[in-house]
């Protein structure tokens, strides 16, 4: 009844809902299941969840969302945070406001995208996509070398790599010593004015202590300004241990994770994050050189989560609650001030509006449907709907001084509503014992009104 959503409302203002251990423990198990799906290790996923029930405990549920979900809203911020925050136009930036030419080493294993990514980079830096500080860059002149001497096939592949991205490439050859491959590329860019020298090494196919040592001695020749750790999402839980190794050997800048186009949900992403604490910066979502985007948080949470339907309701319901207004509201309850037709109206408007989540709630699987049925009972909407379609039937003044309301103006009222007379008579009385608790609040607190309300 009318009474009971109103206490509803009054709770949504007063945050009396809360997220507890028991009301959000098995949406944590879902988040914790959905983590590790998405391949995130698990010590991180264990970290992560203590993390999160230290954030939520406590805070408020909006009226429209089961503490389940607001769970979610929770977890999908921490991780947000987690991998960066929400850089937005400071996504997939690059220090390169040095002397050049500013050098880019890239790292991490054989197979996890390397020579791609150099070819990806310098292509962006070269055509003049890259921002800095909110701002493109300007097209840079750049050039790529390898040295990886290990594989001929490798030094080729970046030939051609470089030829697509139409930029320089530094030649080198397999019977050269790496070190002295970087030298001389270093000297060849300073002579050519290159703005930007990508270096592009050899990986193992596992984590090996000759080459760490070798890009640790090319670290150290090469005075990189960016020190990249590229890694392949597919890897999933392996992801770590590779994170790890690179991370102790180097001092890394940054990551980007390539193989995002495929099937990975980005696990790595967060665990890889959480290992080195280096930025993300780019993903490679493609074999081709455009294959390549800044690095969002806010995506790859939702990626990694899973639970983008959920997510994205809750935005939706945080959108929904003007909070200006319901603390406008909340005060001048609190207050005492008065409270017309007017403002039931717009408290209303608010409600109704998390109504409409209750249809987009409907399409969401399993135990969320039930969360939805909660909310929804057609049976209220309808209520709903007449309340306001009689409030709407007012006038302003009418609102704001029920007192107004005779007999003729109830009529005209009514019939506007198409509601019989005695409804608009019903939802005055509720309206007035509304406001009879409003006063008694004011001397006895919310508790008391809350008790009365039955909430
Ligand atoms: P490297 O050994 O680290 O230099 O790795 P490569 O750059 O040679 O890449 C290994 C394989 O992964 C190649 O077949 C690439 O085409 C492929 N690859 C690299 N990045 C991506 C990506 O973002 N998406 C896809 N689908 N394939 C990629
Ligand atoms: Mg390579």
């Amino acid at each position: 009844n009318l009474s009971q959503r109103l206490g509803r409302v009054v709770k949504t203002i007063r945050g009396q809902a809360r997220l507890t251990e028991a009301n959000t423990q098995e949406m944590m198990r879902e988040v914790r299941l959905a983590l590790l799906e998405a391949d995130v290790a698990l010590p991180v996923v264990k970290t992560f969840v203590e993390q999160v029930k230290q954030k939520a405990m406590g805070q408020e549920v909006a009226a429209s969302l089961s503490p389940g979900q607001a769970l979610v809203g929770v977890v999908n911020r921490e991780l947000t945070d987690l991998m960066g925050g929400d850089l937005g136009p400071e996504a997939g930036e690059l220090s390169l406001a040095v002397q050049p030419p500013a050098v880019i080493l890239m790292a991490g294993l054989q197979g996890a995208g390397k020579t791609t990514t150099t070819g990806k980079l310098a292509r962006w830096l070269a055509q003049g996509n890259h921002v800095q500080q909110g701002r493109k860059s300007g097209k840079k002149k750049v050039a790529v070398v390898s040295t990886d001497v290990y594989r001929p096939a490798a030094i080729e592949q970046l030939k051609t790599v470089a030829k697509q991205a139409d930029v320089d490439w530094i030649a080198s050859e397999s019977n050269q010593k790496p070190a002295d491959i970087a030298r001389a590329a270093l000297e060849h860019a300073k002579r050519q004015h290159i703005d930007v020298l990508i270096v592009d090494t050899a990986g193992r196919l596992g984590i090996d202590e000759v080459m760490m040592q070798e890009i640790q001695m090319l670290h150290q020749i090469l005075n990189p300004v960016e020190t990249l750790f590229v890694v392949d999402a597919m890897q999933g839980q392996d992801a770590v241990n590779t994170a790890r190794a690179f991370g102790e050997a180097l001092p890394l800048t940054g990551v980007v994770l390539t193989k995002l186009d495929g099937d990975a949900r980005g696990g790595a992403a967060l665990s890889v994050r959480q290992v080195t604490g280096k930025p993300l910066k780019f993903v490679g979502v493609s074999e081709k050189l455009d294959g390549l985007e800044p690095f969002y948080p806010d995506r790859m949470a939702q990626r990694v989560l899973g639970m983008g339907d959920i997510v994205s309701l809750v935005e939706q319901a945080q959108q929904n609650i003007d909070m200006a207004q319901a603390e406008k509201l909340a005060s001048k309850m609190k207050s005492g001030d008065k409270f017309d037709l007017n403002d039931f109206r717009e408290q209303i408007a608010q409600v109704k509006k998390m109504g409409d989540m209750g249809s987009l709630l409907e399409k969401l699987p399993g135990e969320m449907a039930a969360a939805a049925s909660q909310l929804q009972g057609g049976q209220a909407e309808k209520q709903l709907r007449r309340t306001e379609g009689i409030l709407n039937s007012m006038t302003p003044l009418e609102r704001a001084k029920p007192e107004l309301l005779k007999a003729s103006r109830k009529r005209r009222i009514a019939a506007g509503a198409g509601v019989p007379v005695q409804e608009v008579n019903r939802l005055l009385k509720q309206f007035e014992q509304m406001q009879d608790m409003m006063k008694k609040m004011k001397k006895g607190g919310m508790a008391k009104m809350m008790r009365a309300m039955g909430g």
